[in-house]
């Protein structure tokens, strides 16, 4: 063919700076643009020989090559895919970027903001310019007689094309860096890269260093040392070895006798979850997130109809309480990587677990402001979250014994989701578990039902079994029920579960003292005895405010306990949640709001009556206001370091 040259409109000038500098954030996106392509080729010409458009050997290998050298500063790309005609290396490459500036950012303006597009492709291979100085495409159509062409671009406003020498079908890919972008001649960086974007891409993908690979035939072949040329060391290159210039990665390929592609063409989601082994389901889990920890179990999502969507959920394990939510969804495109967390397509709540999905019909060339108001997408995100609550449920329902045993690390992921989608709460709303003080695992209504005798429609909760113990206690010996809610998901969650359950009312152990632990006695009749000891435990512990209440508890042993309203305390907790700018939490009550309970019926009650001004009435009030708080909440350091030394003088006492 005859030598073309091009030139571009004035217009078009600033193309190649603004693809550099505005487009993608991450840099390394040209990866997954020129491997897909690559890809793409390759199942073209399946398709073409599968209608027998194209005659291919039976064994024939389709295989995508990435080569870098770390010393010629280039990274090559191969593929044997179907190739370009100089007619289409005119439409599709030379048009689209050279048509002009104007035309091509209002093509691609949507996707040209910090709101960057999710990018399916859409600048495909310019991308390549990111990076790139120079790059050339030597390219042969798979038609019969195709001429193979040579296309070659600085990134300035010119390129060239002419007849090339490749004679098998497909298409090579030279990228000459950029001084900025030499890391992606980088063996490690490239397969990193890779590893990203194409680990599950649909061809075979080779990756070899040519540098080292000229190296290692240079060990085996005695190959005549011509010119050596003075090379500048850069941070990047290893030893390298100049004499093997000539050598053809093709030759090498044929030696190695163990080539394994970087990547997995059938990830475990695109089979049939019939197929799948729990092993295999573990293994693809290990690999995919690092996580060494087993997930609990998992969900295959797999559906063709009214969308394709395939993927696997896991619910990861927690290791500890303090281990936070943190999960990673990742979204693919027929097996190209797309992004991580992506929040538009996943629910929010979804993307505490881990997992992949891929589905195919996602409308990726758009932003990612115009994906969150996409009726579509909406759909997606709907259906996987039916998908999860389906599984949840169905398992609470079918397998109870192992629902209850996962409890724990699930509930603070089905909480969440509650809290944030109305349709996964009504799902799961009689699946929500409480576990009791007993440790046994109970649904909301089985709770109810199991005390409505004693407190109709309350849930009695602790959410500190460790400080709580004494109000635990209580509520064993008389036979009440209470539960465990001691995630910090719990404070939102009890009032969420208010609204949803007309009439339940969730109240802490400590926030009131149920007529069940007391004698039934007129308030009148202890009337007297409040004020006489609410006038010494004034006294005792200087302060005026302390507001004390009288009560013969059922079990004496107790001395002393403090309530505190549930209603202010979960003021009280919000405001501390959201550190509301400097103000003072007990501003809603404060510790005013606290009742110091007394037992009369207990014996260090009854002392401090009998002995209003005996030696050591004070230090026994303010021993048993202190034990009573302890109960409650943790000391400030101050009043720690009194009840410590009250303690001790206490013990020195009884020992004289
Ligand atoms: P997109 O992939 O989104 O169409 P690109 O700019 O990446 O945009 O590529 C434009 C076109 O160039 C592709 O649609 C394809 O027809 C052609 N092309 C790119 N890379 C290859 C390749 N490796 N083999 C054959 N054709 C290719």
């Amino acid at each position: 063919m005859a030598k073309q040259t091009g030139s571009l409109s004035i217009n078009s000038e600033n193309i190649f700076p603004i693809i550099k500098k505005w487009l993608y954030s991450d840099h390394d996106i040209f990866v997954r643009e020129v491997v897909s392509n690559a890809c793409d080729a390759i199942t073209k010409l399946r398709k073409l020989a599968l209608i027998s458009e194209f005659n291919e050997p039976d064994d024939y290998k389709y295989r995508i090559d990435v080569i870098a050298s770390p010393k010629d500063k280039t990274l090559t790309f191969i593929d044997n895919g179907i190739g370009m005609t100089a007619d289409e290396v005119n439409e599709y490459i030379n048009q689209i970027a050279f048509s002009g500036a104007t035309d091509f950012l209002e093509k691609y303006k949507d996707k040209a903001t910090d709101d960057q597009i999710i990018g399916h492709f859409g600048l495909g291979f310019y991308s390549t310019f990111m990076v790139a100085d120079k790059v050339t495409i030597d390219t042969c159509s798979y038609k019969d007689g195709a001429e193979p062409v040579f296309w070659e671009c600085d990134g300035g406003t010119d390129y060239t094309m002419s007849e090339g020498d490749r004679t098998e079908h497909g298409t090579e890919i030279t990228l000459y860096l950029n001084e900025d972008c030499y890391e992606f001649a980088n063996e490690y960086r490239v397969k990193e890269v890779l590893e990203k974007y194409c680990s599950f891409m649909p061809e075979e993908i080779f990756f070899t260093n040519a540098d080292a690979a000229k190296e290692e035939k240079t060990d085996v072949v005695e190959s005549s040392a011509t010119e050596v040329k003075e090379e500048k060391e850069d941070n990047i290159d290893e030893a390298v070895d100049e004499n093997a210039k000539d050598s053809d990665a093709a030759e090498e390929k044929a030696e190695e006798p163990k080539e394994k592609p970087i990547n997995d063409i059938h990830p475990l989601w695109t089979k049939h979850p019939n197929d799948c082994t729990d092993e295999e389901y573990r293994e693809f889990y290990r690999k995919v997130f690092l996580d060494f920890k087993e997930p609990l179990f998992w969900i295959h999502l797999n559906m063709d109809y009214p969308f394709n969507l395939k993927g696997i959920l896991y619910f990861p394990k927690l290791n500890t309480e303090y281990d936070t939510l943190e999960g990673k969804i990742k979204l693919y495109n027929n097996q190209v990587f797309i992004a991580d967390n992506i929040k538009e397509v996943i629910p929010e709540f979804l993307l505490l677990l881990k997992g992949v999905i891929d589905c195919p019909d996602l409308p990726l060339n758009v932003s990612r402001s115009a994906l969150q108001n996409d009726g579509f997408v909406k759909k997606i995100s709907d259906y996987i979250t039916k998908k999860v609550a389906d599984k949840l449920s169905g398992m609470c329902k079918t397998d109870r014994e192992n629902y209850e045993k996962y409890w724990d690390d699930l509930s603070p992921f089905i909480k969440f989701g509650c809290l944030r989608d109305d349709k996964f709460e009504e799902k799961m709303r009689d699946y929500i578990l409480y576990k009791n003080i007993d440790g046994k695992y109970l649904t909301l209504s089985e709770y109810l039902e199991a005390g409505k005798e004693k407190y109709e429609n309350t849930v009695f909760y602790t959410d500190n079994e460790k400080t709580q113990s004494q109000y635990i206690n209580m509520f064993r010996e008389q036979g009440i029920d209470a539960v465990v809610l001691d995630h910090n998901i719990d404070n939102p969650f009890i009032t969420h579960q208010e609204q949803k359950h007309e009439g339940v009312h969730f109240a802490r152990i400590d926030s009131d003292i149920t007529n069940t632990f007391k004698e039934d006695i007129p308030e009148e009749e202890l009337k007297e005895t409040t004020d006489r000891l609410s006038e010494i435990f004034k006294k005792a512990l200087n302060n005026d405010k302390l507001s004390v209440k009288v009560e013969k508890l059922k079990n004496t042993s107790i001395s002393s306990m403090i309530t505190l309203p549930e209603e202010t305390r979960r003021m009280q907790d919000m405001m501390k949640m959201y550190a509301m700018g400097g103000m003072d939490p007990n501003m809603f009550g404060g510790s005013d709001s606290l009742t110091l309970v007394l037992n009369a019926n207990n014996q260090l009650v009854q002392y401090i009556l009998d002995n209003p001004e005996g030696d050591n009435t004070g230090m026994v009030c303010e021993q048993l206001y202190d034990l009573a708080l302890l109960a409650h909440a943790p000391l400030e350091p101050e009043a720690m370091t009194k009840f410590v030394a009250r303690s001790n003088e206490i013990l020195a006492l009884i020992t004289k």
